[in-house]
């Protein structure tokens, strides 16, 4: 019996998974302890939980209990947080889940889902589990949004026999670059006849009100939002949802019942209720983000755009980001390496501590002297 065959097609012809280096498999091959290492290429929370999530993980006694399905103090305390009525909130486990949930519960195979490259992965990803076709509307070369395109594109595939295009994507902040999305071109997109979803995982860096609140007037738009970046608890995987009030009914019939465990829902409600030590945390990463783009804009070789998240993208002009991302990793520094297009020689540095990014201009100094980039020498300048 070949038992492959048994597998759906699709799922055969998918590309085959690239693991990564786990944290702790990686810092043992550089020699370096994990706390040694300069951690910037997953736009992870350096300062990690509060001591309040951390003490209350500790003594919390009922492990062994089921959580509650209904997530009912976590959605509770999340409408104070997000100001929209818990019963128009779903938790999930980090946004990554929702996501897939969205996809399953509108796609049926051949369904239309737009994407706005580059931007983050997993919603074409999750597009494609679902056997939904992904129509890329490419952002400009400052990476704002084609509502033009958009709208042309859903046009376009709906006036086909068969297409019919159920849902748009968009990230505000947008990764990697940090830009946002405009009151204006989101009031446009939801004027044609798509779901409009509209992720918001960096919101709590960007200074700007989320559009959160808008949902309670739209009916096709959905926001998603997460505990991973702000709080400090990428592990402990805990995101939500904010839904139109008609899809509430669907997603509780169709969402795995346990779907966030006890450890994130108690870390959770913590960090809601810490606002002060989030304050200062979040103060202190778009700080330090601001100070990595001014600095970073010293390099005469990199070339940083302005970002309203906790992390910001930069082209590599006269140096081959590639190597200059193997070259910072055997210094300990990780930073995010693209392979994509409109992303060509550019690499995506998160705001770290202080120390961290002393550390990065440090080895960055290091670099130009030994490549010569910096101070540019005349023969680097001839080479450009
Ligand atoms: C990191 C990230 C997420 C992942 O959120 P989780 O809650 O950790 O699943 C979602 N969307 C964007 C744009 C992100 O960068």
């Amino acid at each position: 019996m070949r038992w492959e065959e048994w597998l759906r097609p699709d799922v055969r012809r998918m590309e085959p998974y690239t693991p990564i280096v786990p944290f702790e498999v990686l810092s043992e091959r550089l020699g370096r302890r994990p706390e040694e290492i300069v951690k910037l290429d997953a736009n992870e929370n350096p300062y990690g939980p509060s001591p309040l999530v951390r003490e209350r993980l500790a003594r919390y006694p009922f492990y062994h209990i089921y959580p509650d399905p209904q997530q009912e103090q976590l959605r509770s305390a999340l409408a104070d947080y997000v100001s929209v009525p818990a019963d128009q909130i779903l938790p999930g486990h980090g946004a990554d889940e929702l996501i897939d949930l969205i996809c399953r519960v509108f796609l049926v195979p051949g369904d239309v889902v737009i994407n706005a490259p580059p931007t983050f992965g997993m919603y074409e990803f999750d597009a494609a589990l679902s056997m939904g076709r992904v129509v890329h509307v490419w952002r400009d070369t400052t990476f704002q949004v084609d509502v033009e395109g958009i709208r042309r594109a859903v046009e376009e595939v709906n006036a086909r026999e068969n297409g019919r295009v159920k849902l748009v994507f968009l990230t505000s902040p947008n990764n990697p670059d940090g830009g946002l999305l405009s009151p204006e071109a989101l009031r446009t997109l939801l004027s044609l006849p798509v779901v409009v979803v509209v992720d918001e995982a960096y919101i709590e860096f960007a200074g700007q009100p989320s559009f959160a609140p808008w949902v309670l007037e739209h009916d096709n738009l959905i926001v998603l939002r997460t505990f991973s970046k702000w709080a400090g608890i990428a592990g402990l995987r805990l995101g939500y949802g904010i839904f139109p009030a008609w899809l509430m009914p669907h997603l509780w019939r169709f969402k795995q019942p346990y779907n966030v465990n006890v450890a994130a829902t108690v870390a959770g409600l913590a960090a809601l209720e810490d606002r002060e030590y989030y304050a200062w945390t979040t103060a202190a990463l778009v700080r330090e983000r601001d100070r990595l783009y001014r600095e970073l804009a010293r390099f005469p070789f990199l070339h940083p755009y302005p970002s309203h998240a906790n992390f910001v993208l930069c082209r590599v002009e006269s140096a081959d980001a590639q190597e200059l991302t193997q070259w910072l990793n055997q210094q300990g520094i990780l930073v995010r390496h693209f392979r994509k297009p409109r992303l060509e020689n550019c690499i995506r540095v998160s705001a770290g501590k202080p120390t961290h990014t002393d550390a990065l201009l440090d080895a960055l100094r290091r670099y130009a002297r030994e490549r010569q980039t910096w101070p540019p020498t005349p023969s680097s300048v001839k080479e450009e």
